[in-house]
């Protein structure tokens, strides 16, 4: 169908040096010098250059190498896809190119030449400084490792982000506070947190059905997504998305671009792709489509979207919205009554209650336009 240009870019990298065991994204556990890597590389370098060719890069504003562990397939396979990139777009320092990396495979070289090829953003999985819930996460590296990463990649990048875990079985407040605490010593410029989810097809699952681990807990995690607001806000980060955090200035572009409605491509396996006209939204992945959205339900997953993030939905996508969803403004209504939004500065907003209960909060809004979200 006819589309919006693409203004966002995801490159799937779908190895790791070994699975973690609350994984289950697309990803498999390999040898580094395994050819299938080679392979894989090689088909998406392919791909990037026909969509290239078909004039569908021309208006990327923000790349994200994403896995699995881009940073694990090792420096002469990265500067292909790098030099490929700058090849086939505007690789500019304006373009916010992102890199997954985790600790264990960062090094000086690698620093050192991703950034000269135009990485200017790096997101290290860390997950915590504690080695006991790293050992039970099944991470592959210490929290020496990842010290050791975020000082290394601070020789050229200012702009680090690190992911951190909340409310996992056996991590107690203070392990999880130290862990924050310690990102904040560190200095890095963006903190993700998850609280963990126990997916089928995981051995957490496995554990959890055998009874070898605890399930998790809403409050603790509620709790533990309390400790890092507060102790982030009081170190001048600002929550602008539901679990990121950012100093000014270091809000991931990439991301934003998913919540708020900007068509982006996927490449590589599982790479979901967005693309979208005036009357239709549609994800694609692995060929199949797998949301395809009318008007009406658009715009109830922008506001639900928007939902996500601190600065909310303007008064203005009300307006438009509230032409195909007549009962937004009620919702809305009934939403600040039971304190799960707010209205001020023009734009309703979510608050820490509403964040706290999402599923609620966005299941109203996308019911608004019933469909196959
Ligand atoms: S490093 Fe990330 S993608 Fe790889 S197995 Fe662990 S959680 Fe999954």
């Amino acid at each position: 169908m006819p589309h919006e240009p693409y203004r966002a870019l995801y490159l799937h990298i779908p190895f790791c040096v070994k699975r973690c065991n609350y994984c289950d994204f697309a990803t498999q556990a390999i040898e580094a010098d395994s050819p299938v890597i080679d392979e894989y590389i090689e088909q998406l370098v392919l791909q990037i250059r026909q969509k290239a060719k078909e004039g569908e890069l021309g208006h990327i504003e923000t790349i994200y190498l994403g896995g699995g562990t881009p940073s694990y397939i090792g420096l002469s396979r990265l500067s292909m896809l790098l030099y490929t990139l700058s090849l086939s777009l505007r690789l500019e320092p304006d373009v916010e190119c992102s890199m997954e990396a985790n600790p264990e495979s960062v090094n000086e070289h690698l620093i050192r030449d991703i950034w000269a090829l135009g990485v200017n953003r790096l997101s290290l999985g860390v997950q915590s400084f504690d080695d006991d819930i790293l050992a039970l996460l099944g991470r592959a590296h210490s929290a020496q490792d990842a010290e050791r990463a975020i000082i290394c990649a601070q020789e050229r990048f200012d702009n680090i982000s690190i992911d951190l875990m909340a409310g996992i079985p056996g991590q107690s407040d203070e392990s999880f506070k130290s862990s924050v605490e310690r990102a904040l010593d560190l200095g890095v410029s963006h903190i993700s947190i998850y609280p963990l989810t126990i997916e089928q097809n995981t051995p957490f699952y496995q554990q959890l059905i055998r009874g070898k681990l605890a399930d998790t807990d809403d409050d603790v995690q509620a709790h533990h997504m309390q400790i890092a607001e507060r102790l982030l806000q009081e170190h001048g980060f600002e929550r602008y998305e539901v679990a990121s955090y950012a100093k000014p200035g270091y809000a991931c572009k990439h991301n934003c671009a998913y919540w708020t409605g900007v068509p982006y491509l996927g490449l590589g396996v599982s790479a979901a792709t967005m693309t979208q006209n005036d009357s239709r939204r549609m994800r694609i992945q692995d060929g199949q489509v797998t949301d395809d959205l009318n008007r009406a339900q658009m715009f109830a997953e922008d506001i639900m979207l928007g939902m996500r993030m601190s600065a909310g939905v303007s008064d203005g996508l009300v307006e438009q919205a509230a032409r195909e969803l007549p009962k937004l403004t009620e919702t809305l209504t009934s939403l600040v009554r039971r304190g799960f939004i707010e209205h001020s500065n023009s734009a309703w907003k979510p608050t820490e209650m509403g964040w706290l209960c999402g599923n609620e909060l966005y299941g109203e809004i996308l019911d608004l336009a019933p469909g196959d979200f």
